[in-house]
């Protein structure tokens, strides 16, 4: 058996699973937005990254069961933590594939009426290499999301190649800049406060990945960054976990 036969039926037999990582404001140092990211729970092999069955997902299909399943998490989540009275923003991350169904439209739709999600409590996180290949069309889809109410993301800036200019005009609420930038720059990082500055200066929020170190989250302070999310503050983990964090902190 191959991991990609493994994979199918993977959703319904209950082995994905979502992990959540904190976000941290910048200027208070709580806990105000959390990442899902998948899990495969593999019955032989133990807990698979997503890296090693994503690709596979995607190629195959699967991807529209494992994201579906991601959504409705992330929503189920963001609902449970508002009614106990946390105010939480909850990323989660789709792929170009399902975004190119209108498949997604509906189930987001139905999922934040079923939920009573407030508009920007959601949001959609897309990636820098999957809205450069198709500018317009992606364009068109991220109106759509914002229309129902949702946050849109542009993950991993600084590991393609976009411009400013080339994503100026894209309807994004929030821009978060890649670990390798932030890991690379720690003792400079001019550059990107000035594109940290142009994109807050038009109302998107910037958020820093990887930060690890005290000295990258030098960087992030001084850069003025949003939030930050990395090591530092806390790995994904499963909701049984986060739940304790998330209780003591607001
Ligand atoms: P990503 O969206 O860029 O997610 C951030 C990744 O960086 C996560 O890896 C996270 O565990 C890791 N990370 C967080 N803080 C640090 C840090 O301080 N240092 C370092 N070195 N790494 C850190 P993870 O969970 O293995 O996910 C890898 C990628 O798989 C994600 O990258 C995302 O592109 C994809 N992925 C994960 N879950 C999903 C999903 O539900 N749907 C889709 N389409 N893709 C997903
Ligand atoms: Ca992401
Ligand atoms: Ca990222
Ligand atoms: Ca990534």
């Amino acid at each position: 058996m191959t991991l990609e036969d493994d994979l199918q039926g993977s959703v319904a037999r209950h082995e994905i699973e979502a992990y959540f990582q904190p976000q941290i404001d910048v200027a208070t140092g709580e806990i105000t937005a959390v990442e899902a990211l998948a899990r495969w729970r593999h019955p032989v092999q133990g807990l698979i990254p997503p890296v090693d069955f994503i690709p596979i997902a995607e190629r195959t299909g699967i991807i529209h069961e494992i994201g579906a399943f991601m959504l409705e998490e992330g929503v189920r989540h963001a609902a449970r933590w508002r009614r106990d009275g946390l105010s939480i923003h909850v990323s989660v991350n789709v792929s170009a594939v399902q975004l190119a169904t209108p498949d997604v439209f509906e189930q987001l739709h139905a999922l934040l009426g079923e939920h009573q999600l407030p508009n920007g409590t959601l949001t959609i996180e897309i990636t820098e290499s999957q809205v450069i290949t198709d500018l317009a069309d992606v364009a068109t889809r991220l109106h759509r999301l914002r229309a129902i109410g949702l946050g849109v993301s542009l993950d991993d800036f600084g590991t393609g190649h976009s411009s400013l200019a080339q994503i100026r005009d894209l309807p994004i609420t929030e821009l978060k800049i890649d670990k390798s930038l932030i890991q690379e720059n720690t003792s400079n990082g001019a550059l990107i406060a000035v594109a940290v500055a142009l994109l807050q200066e038009r109302g998107v929020q910037v958020v820093a990945e990887g930060v690890e170190t005290a000295e990258h989250l030098d960087l992030v302070q001084r850069i003025h960054c949003d939030r930050a999310q990395g090591y530092l503050f806390g790995r994904p983990v499963p909701v049984d976990e986060l739940d304790p964090v998330l209780a003591g902190a607001q």
